[in-house]
């Protein structure tokens, strides 16, 4: 039996992930991390999360979908104790993603800012059209609810980073974010992000190929967050027996 926590219970990714939980084979929830217990289906006050004294039994596996500071204690007290992380939350910094690479020295994490599987193919698609329209503009628009505290998403992001790579280029040297005002004339070779947050919108992604005389679109709606949650769960089980190491989805999915 894996035993699971799940970090970020009380938000709208944790109770994805709890809802997903319920009923799987070979899978009991054993703690919810939070800020409050109240009104949680298993949890308890981790003001300053997670408090290990707090825990009564201490899970295999770590499943977080919080913020980029709670997840960095999540990330310390796995390695002192051993236990896989799931890690799903988004807006961490070049420094935060050093300290979880390290810390995958010594146990297995899966790290992914999406866990949709349609997701995990747009962004292969994206990489081979990039490669193949080198010297096409490409703009990345991504929509969210409301309540999303980071721009552009971190699917966004690896969007970017998946047309970068393909055409040999670092994507921090070529994105251009958020234009507002007197910008010029679009800069060759680089790639542009817009963000849109508004209501309930799940997640939506849109690799625009803009060339003379046609255009490429490569589209995902995302239209509920159950998508993500056994995304996630997909990745629990195969982490189940894997060694220390930072792993993606991409593993996960046998996609490379
Ligand atoms: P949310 O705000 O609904 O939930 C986050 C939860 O984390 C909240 O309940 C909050 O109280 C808790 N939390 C935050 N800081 C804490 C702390 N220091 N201690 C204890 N608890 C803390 O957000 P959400 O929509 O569920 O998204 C959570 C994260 O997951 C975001 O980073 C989002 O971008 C990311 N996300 C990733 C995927 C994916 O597939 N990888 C999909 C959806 C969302």
């Amino acid at each position: 039996m894996l035993k699971i926590g799940i970090v970020g219970i009380g938000g709208r990714m944790g109770h994805a992930v709890w809802d997903c939980c319920q009923g799987m084979d070979g899978v009991k929830v054993v703690c919810g991390i939070d800020r409050s217990s109240d009104g949680l289906p298993i949890g308890w006050n981790a003001e300053v999360a997670p408090e290990p004294s707090l825990l009564k039994e201490v899970p295999d596996l770590f499943v977080d979908f919080s913020r980029p500071d709670c997840s960095m204690k999540v990330v310390e007290y796995a390695a002192a104790r051993n236990c896989s992380i799931v890690l799903g939350t988004t807006g961490f910094t070049p420094e935060q993603r050093e300290q979880i690479k390290a810390a995958s020295r010594s146990i297995p994490i899966v790290m992914a800012a999406n866990f949709s599987v349609g997701v995990n193919l747009l962004l292969n698609l994206i990489h081979k059209s990039a490669g193949v329209l080198s010297d096409v503009d490409l703009e990345i628009v991504e929509a969210h609810h409301r309540y999303k505290v980071d721009a552009p998403s971190g699917t966004a992001l690896a969007m970017g980073e998946a047309a970068a790579s393909a055409r040999h280029v670092a994507l921090r040297d070529v994105m251009v974010a958020g234009r507002n005002g007197d910008t010029g004339a679009r800069q060759y070779g680089t790639i542009g992000f817009s963000s849109i947050r508004g209501g309930d919108i799940v997640g939506e992604h849109t690799a625009m190929f803009c060339g003379d005389g046609e255009r490429l679109e490569l589209k995902h709606i995302a239209t509920s967050r159950q998508t993500f949650a056994s995304g996630a769960m997909r990745a629990a089980k195969w982490l189940e027996k894997r060694k220390p190491g930072l792993y993606g989805i991409n593993d996960v999915l046998g996609l490379d």
